[in-house]
């Protein structure tokens, strides 16, 4: 695909999606994130040669809420290497993110890093690895996107943890079989800022690039993670990306990505590009409708995706 072809095809997915009814809600539980207008749409493709392309409210900042458990992951992995491995599996769950059921069948090992009981536990491998958690995974952001703005959102923290009552049902439960070894209230007030990084499309599509690109900076030239830990990482968006729809949108789309109830979407190209999209309306299944349409859209008219 050359570049003058990316604009168009994004032009044209902006013109075909703005005609779309869309019948999904904004999501309502988190009550800071119910006030977000649902006709904010924006997307924005980065590529490896360094190449921008947007449209729509590309450059304003959301909530990434689950599309953070990827970057916190990536930490984990870099801190820890594979212990990380006893403790959470590489399973797709086929249920809910917020699901109780599977740890009882499972001893308390989290099926996925990318459901809520597996974020807890790699949030508590961050608690347990540095004194100030919060600011150790500002300063990998900052390190890996080259912007040192990116901040917590501090209102939708709060707004979480006040109705935060199954995230601390399920970090308890976590407690209950060993596999959480910090507070459960220091571990839930991480995992909610986490959730809170308020990012852009462009910001989200820059700082994925990294999966693209085999570990390396793109603004920097730095090895920042190893090949391996890209190619782990990549797997289990592919695999567990979007809630119990990762086959879905693998069937869509054919890229391995990762969702949040914010409404935005990232989605890796290894060896292309990174790309992200937000619309607030969630589908059913918690991922946002008009997100994985522009998606699908993006491999179809490139004729691209991993298959
Ligand atoms: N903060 C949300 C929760 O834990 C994340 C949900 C999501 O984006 O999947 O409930």
């Amino acid at each position: 695909v050359n570049v003058t072809d990316y604009q168009k095809i994004l032009n044209q997915i902006q013109s075909e999606l703005s005609e779309v009814k869309v019948t999904g809600k904004v999501a309502s539980y988190i009550p800071e994130l119910a006030k977000v207008p649902a006709d904010k749409f924006g997307m924005h493709l980065y590529n490896l040669e360094g190449e921008s392309f947007c449209f729509g409210d590309s450059d304003a900042r959301f909530s990434t809420q689950s599309i953070s458990k990827v970057l916190s992951l990536a930490l984990a992995m870099k801190t820890i290497g594979g212990d990380l491995w006893k403790r959470v599996g590489v399973e797709p769950s086929g249920a809910k993110f917020n699901s109780l059921s599977l740890l009882e069948d499972n001893f308390g090992i989290p099926r996925n890093p990318f459901i809520n009981a597996g974020a807890l536990v790699v949030a508590d491998v961050l608690v347990s690895n540095f004194s100030n958690p919060k600011a150790a995974f500002l300063t990998f952001l900052h390190e890996l996107t080259g912007d040192d703005t990116i901040a917590y959102d501090e209102v939708v923290a709060a707004s979480e943890k006040s109705e935060g009552y199954r995230n601390f049902a399920l970090a308890n439960y976590l407690k209950s079989f060993g596999n959480m070894e910090n507070d459960v209230e220091e571990v839930l007030d991480f995992y909610f800022h986490q959730c809170s990084i308020a990012m852009s499309c462009k910001e989200l599509a820059q700082a994925f690039i990294v999966f693209a690109n085999q570990g390396k900076l793109l603004h920097s030239d730095r090895q920042f993670l190893t090949g391996q830990q890209v190619k782990r990482i990549n797997a289990l968006m592919l695999t567990c990306g979007f809630y119990d729809e990762a086959g879905e949108f693998s069937f869509e789309v054919g890229l391995p990505g990762k969702s949040g109830v914010g409404g935005g979407i990232v989605a890796v190209h290894p060896n292309h590009y990174a790309v992200a999209v937000w619309s607030p309306p969630l589908n059913p299944k918690g991922n946002s409708e008009l997100g994985m349409a522009a998606l699908e859209r993006l491999t179809t008219l490139t004729g691209y995706s991993i298959f």
